[in-house]
């Protein structure tokens, strides 16, 4: 083993939450990430998590772009492992950060030692290794305070490890540490957007789709999978649940006033991702709803559709402008995808003016003559879950 990959673990948050239970809910989520790119060992100390390569046919850029995404870690970096001899490390240094000793205009060399029967202390290796790297690279001049890069030598018991710059972590919390809630995706941008903002604050999803066949089609479905399996890097394995949705428009389109179609339609998706959630031990909803985006999402339309259930429902976006939206829907690349052209259920009975300001009792009154508890519990009857691996699988 001469390279290992080091994850810096969000220190503040430490403070707050439980240490131990933070770092273990991390690298149990690291661990099921990397079979996909061969054996590792994970181990933390001191909040930095270790992930080491246990064959030489480890997949370490494979492994590096998936630690990324691992929610809890802020920082992330490469780290050569070499001999503890402060010319082999600076040879390390040399060979390990090649690229960006080219690049760099200015440098600093930071050192850390824990082995303290290293002959040489933190302070004098770093003047030894910055003064070897000014001598050889005439282009770079030290910087102790912005320096384009740091070279990072830390001697430990075992080995010095020899690392550049850290590369930002995905941030946020453990997936694991903040509950389960049931996120509805839809084939749109704000959904996945929404899930990933929650599932970056440590909660553990479950997604429910509601599919309208057959005036949705196959692809349009297959297109909320592709959604859902683009979000496992960071979520982990998902299960997405295929609410059959057909019988409940058709109903709704029967039996009640046009301009409250959609906002009866909401209170059904609700309705059922309650019992979703129920069913599958989640305490809360999500969606991607955004204020004032549509008829369906003013306050008065909230209000309405939150009133059939008592769990809470988390909307990430709903202080979002469709760009700051679109912004993280690239970064998580599911952009491309989300805007696809397939219709989605909501699309399908759309009103012509649906009612801006609907109040409960007007929902209540409409619903009234409705088999409530037949409808939703065929729905949920009828549900088709469909696994999704990792992105990777
Ligand atoms: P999105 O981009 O997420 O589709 P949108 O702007 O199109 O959002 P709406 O269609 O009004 O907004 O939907 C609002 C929210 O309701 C969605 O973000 C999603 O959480 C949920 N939703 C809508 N349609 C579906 C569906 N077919 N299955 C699951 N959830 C849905
Ligand atoms: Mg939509």
């Amino acid at each position: 083993m001469n390279e290992i990959i080091l994850l810096k673990l969000g220190e503040l948050v430490l403070k707050g939450l439980n240490r131990h239970t933070f770092e273990e809910k991390l690298m149990s989520n690291a661990r099921r990430r990397l079979p996909a790119y061969g054996r590792f060992k994970v181990y933390t100390k001191q909040s930095i998590t270790y992930v080491e390569p246990l064959e030489p046919e480890c997949d370490m850029d494979g492994a590096f772009e998936a630690m990324k995404k691992i929610f809890g870690a802020v920082g992330v970096c490469r780290c050569r492992v070499c001999e503890k001899d402060k010319d082999k490390m600076l040879s390390a240094v040399r060979e390990f950060l090649a690229p960006q000793l080219e690049a760099a205009k200015t440098f600093k060399v930071e050192c850390k030692r824990s082995d303290k029967t290293f002959p040489l202390n933190s302070i004098q290796l770093a003047q030894y290794l910055g003064g070897e790297l000014d001598e050889l690279y005439p282009h770079l001049t030290a910087d102790m305070h912005h320096p384009d890069l740091t070279v990072y030598v830390e001697v430990r018991d075992d080995a010095a490890f020899v690392h550049g710059n850290t590369e930002p972590g995905a941030g946020g919390l453990p997936v694991g540490m903040g509950g389960r809630a049931v996120s509805l995706l839809s084939g749109g941008i704000d959904s996945p957007v929404a899930s990933w903002m929650m599932a970056k604050r440590g909660v553990a999803l479950e997604m429910v789709h509601f599919f309208s066949y057959p005036y949705t089609s196959e692809e349009a479905k297959q297109k909320v999978l592709e959604l859902a399996r683009l979000l496992t890097p960071w979520t982990g394995r998902l299960v997405v649940h295929v609410v059959p949705f057909t019988a409940i428009q058709e109903e709704l389109r029967r039996s009640c006033p046009e301009e409250l179609f959609t906002i009866l339609m909401r209170r059904f998706m609700m309705r059922i991702s309650a019992q979703v959630a129920h069913r599958v031990g989640a305490e809360a909803l999500i969606t991607g709803e955004s204020l004032g985006q549509v008829a369906s999402q003013t306050m008065e339309a909230m209000h309405c559709t939150g009133a059939v259930t008592d769990l809470p429902i988390f909307r990430p976006v709903v202080g979002m402008d469709k760009e700051e939206i679109v912004r993280i829907s690239r970064r998580i690349n599911t952009f491309e995808t989300s805007i696809l052209p397939y219709e989605d259920c909501c699309t399908v009975f759309t009103p012509k003016h649906p009612k801006l300001k609907p109040t409960l009792k007007q929902c209540r009154e409409a619903e009234a003559k409705l088999d409530i508890e037949g409808l939703v519990n065929a729905a949920v009857d009828g549900i088709e879950r469909v696994r999704i691996g990792w992105g990777d699988d």
